[in-house]
This record gives structure tokens, sequence and C-alpha cells, in this order.
């Protein structure tokens, strides 16, 4: 065996010899083992050694309500009483799916009012670039079909997902991206802005950029422009003033389709209901997962406008059918636990408890911008980054890239905190019940794992 003596218990046995972990070094694995979370608690996981944690990444990014909300567990087990499993092919249906496609359109934007269910961020991206080519097959304009995305954008790992994200670890050794898509300069101020330019200059710049992105590229091969409103997995980077706006009126002079990924914004992260509302524009397509259902089931929506709507059922009514589908589209069980999820959302206030406790959890957190390892606190709502950095002054990374932010995630675990690290960023987005004596002690904590590494 591989396995070293000092993993003895048998389901760390068992996890090593058989599971392949995403977002693991494999062989690293083999040495150390895996961390068993056994149960959950409001905003707390406990392992299967009974030590607790805070959840300060909210699962990934997505457990809204927190880690024991008996009515999904109610909901879920009362739909799986009376309809296990449906599918939404050739016009059958089921009412979790209707209930909550209407919810959906109700909640969003005006101008989106269609949904399409699947089960996960990746598969809604690339459900959505499929979309977005039938269209503009159908509309008779087969050459647009680019997409624009961004330098450190997350939109899944799927070929075509995979492809929009900007990530290198995503695509090296993957053979991505495999869709044509350019990415376009990562809109974070702290590290991408020039020596002197304001923020307002540097949103400019990047639209600029764009513009000219589309006129090289031409206008009449460019499909969409993917964004996350917050970019999330590549580091909580909020975009700089007008940024949005630029984008948007870039969107609309040259026909091109905007989709808002708020795969991790949506549902109140920034303590608004959507981040398109937050950074005030709006989208033709949106990405929808993760909080959707707290992840207590898989599940993701995408919803779109009348116009993507029309030029779809137009071409199926030509060919006879629309092509595309998964066995869990819609799922009843995932439906019924969405529904669920976004009435305790409101029920419970949690948007504005994500804008209120995440001021406080901003102040808090700016706090640590004296440390000596700290470069940069940023953050909205209850999303929120902490970037560190070999010399304050210059802003001059480590070396080494990841290795400290590697240092920093093993110490917050020690001190009981689960955090993400980010190269040398720790990423923290816990979830919206969160209070302010619970904020305190999330910040505590990683105070303390700070002052160890330091
Ligand atoms: N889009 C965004 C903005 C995400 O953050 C993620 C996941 O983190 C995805 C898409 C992909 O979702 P999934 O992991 O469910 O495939």
């Amino acid at each position: 065996s591989k396995v070293t003596n000092h993993i003895s218990n048998s389901l760390a046995h068992a996890d090593i010899s058989s599971v392949l972990h995403p977002y693991t070094d494999a062989r690293a694995h083999e040495r150390q083992g895996p961390v068993v979370i056994d149960h959950g608690k409001g905003i707390y996981v406990y392992d299967d050694k009974g030590n607790e944690y805070i959840e300060g990444l909210a699962g990934l990014w997505s457990v809204a309500i927190g880690f024991n909300e008996p009515r999904l567990v109610k909901t879920a087990a009362e739909q799986m009483a009376k309809l296990p499993y449906y599918h939404t092919f050739s016009h059958k249906s089921h009412e979790p799916s209707i209930r909550l496609a209407e919810k959906l359109v109700e909640m969003t934007p005006p101008s989106l009012n269609h949904v399409f269910f699947t089960s996960s961020g990746s598969e809604a991206n690339d459900t959505m670039v499929k979309m977005v080519w039938y269209m503009n097959n159908a509309l008779g304009r087969p050459n647009k079909k680019k997409f624009l995305a961004r330098n450190k954008a997350y939109h899944g790992i799927t070929v075509a997902s995979g492809s929009l994200t900007g990530l290198p670890n995503n695509h090296r050794d993957f053979d991505l991206p495999a869709i044509p898509v350019r990415h376009l300069t990562c809109p974070h101020f702290y590290r991408f802005a020039e020596e002197g330019e304001t923020e307002v200059e540097f949103a400019a710049r990047l639209v600029a950029e764009a513009e000219a992105a589309i006129l090289e590229e031409g206008p009449e091969t460019i499909a969409a422009f993917i964004g996350e409103p917050l970019m999330a997995a590549g580091g909580v980077m909020a975009p700089p003033e007008g940024y949005w706006q630029g984008i948007e009126a870039l969107c609309r002079k040259y026909d091109i389709l905007l989709v808002a990924d708020e795969v991790i914004c949506g549902f109140g992260r920034l303590g608004t209901t959507f981040g398109c509302e937050y950074f005030g524009f709006t989208p033709d397509i949106m990405i929808t997962s993760k909080q959707l259902t707290s992840s207590y089931m898989p599940l993701a929506a995408i919803v779109f406008s009348d116009d993507v709507y029309n030029a779809i059922a137009d071409n199926t009514a030509k060919i006879g059918t629309f092509g595309h589908g998964f066995t869990a589209s819609g799922h009843p069980v995932a439906t019924a636990v969405g529904l669920e999820n976004l009435k305790i959302i409101e029920e419970r206030e949690l948007v504005a408890n994500a804008a209120k406790v995440g001021r406080f959890f901003q102040a808090r957190l700016r706090e640590l911008a004296d440390h000596p390892l700290v470069g940069e606190v940023r953050g909205i709502g209850l999303i929120a980054a902490v970037e560190m950095v070999a010399d304050k002054q210059t802003k001059r990374p480590f070396a080494q890239p990841g290795k400290i932010g590697a240092t920093a995630f093993s110490a917050t675990q020690e001190h009981g905190l689960i955090v993400r690290a980010i190269g040398d960023s720790i990423a923290l987005c816990p979830p919206l019940i969160i209070d302010e004596v619970q904020v305190d002690e999330l910040v505590n904590r990683l105070k303390k794992a700070l002052d160890d590494v330091a």
C-alpha cells in the first residue's frame, strides 16, 4: 500500500485507494489523506474526529442557509416520496420545475422570462454556449460564434465552460480552450491598473480594449460577452466603477449578447439579489446555481430573454425539436428544494442580512490591512479576499506563488476555519445566515492563522 502509517482510519484508507479528488494533488493526497467532514450545523461543519470548523467558504461558495436546514430535508423527503424522478423531455413536466421556473422569472430582471435547468454551473454554461450558437444559426448568422471572457474568470470545467474560464490550471494539459474565445484583461484594479491610473481610467481602458478586440475580430463574429459580476473563484475581484456600464454599451452597440454568470453572486451574496443589480446592468442571459439550492441538491438554471427564446423556439419548429437536455434537467427533488431554499432566503431576509452583516464583515476584515503580510483586503457583502504579498509598498508578490497561500490555508484549518487559498489570497464567503458575533469569531481565527504564518 502507498498509504503512510499515520493514516490509520479505514475511511481515509478507502478514500486514498479509491477516490481521485477534484482540485487536489493526487500524490500529496496519498501521503496526507482526507479531512473527512461528517456533519454540519449552521455555519459550522465537523470532521470525523470531532473538530469544529467555521465554513468560511460556505462549502463551495454555496450553502446560503447553513448546513442543517430541516425544511429542505422535509421538502426533499416529501418530493422523494411523491415523485422522486421525472424528466422534462418531449412535453413532459412536473410541478416543482414549473414553480421554480416561475419563481426565477419573477426574481430576475423583467427582461428575463425563460428558464432551462441543468445540474451544475458548468453544464449551464455549456448549454448557454450551445443555445447561443443554435440561436445565431437560426438567425442566419453562422459566423457569429465567438465569446469574449476575461483572464482569471471562472465559468466551470466542461469543454465549453472550461474554455470560457480564464485560469491556467483549468486549461493546461486539458487541451483547452476548445471553443473560439478571447480572454480580456482581468478587471482587478490592485493588480492590473497602470501606474497613476484612476479606477475610472482603468475601467475606460478595459472597455476600449474590449472594443478593439471586437473590431479586430469583426463584430459579426462575436456572439457573446460572459462575465461574473464580481469575479469570485479567480480571487474575489470587483470590477472598477463604470466597467459594466461600458461593457453593456458595447454589447448593445455591436449586437453581442451579455451573459452574467451569477453562479456565485446570485441570491444575495453581494447584499443584492443578483450581482448585475449591484453593478447596475441588465444581461440577456443569466447563469445561476450554487445558492439556488444552497447546494443541498445539484441544480443550475439559465434564465434568458424573449429574443433568445424566440430565435431558439422558431428553430425547434423548423427542426422538430431542441436537441439538447439532460436526464436530470429540472429534476423534481432538486427544483423542489430550490424553491423552498429561495423561500427561506426571502422569509429570513438573508439578502438584507448579507448587506448588513456584510458591511460589518468587510470593516472587520479591513482591520487586517495593517498586518505585515497583507497587501489588499477586498470584497463586497459576504464575499472577500485577503491577499498576502512579499512587499506591501510595491505590492510585489512572493517569489513562489501559492506557497504562503497553502501555508495560511493549513493554519486557518488548524484554528477551526475553512477558507480557500487562491494563489496567495485567502478567499472568504461564509453562509448568508452568519451574524456579527460569528463574523468576529471568523476574523479572530483568521488573524491567529496570519500571525502564525507571518
Ligand atoms: N460559474 C461560476 C461563476 C462559478 O463560480 C462556478 C463554480 O465555482 C461555475 C460556473 C461552475 O459550476 P459547477 O462547479 O457547478 O460546474
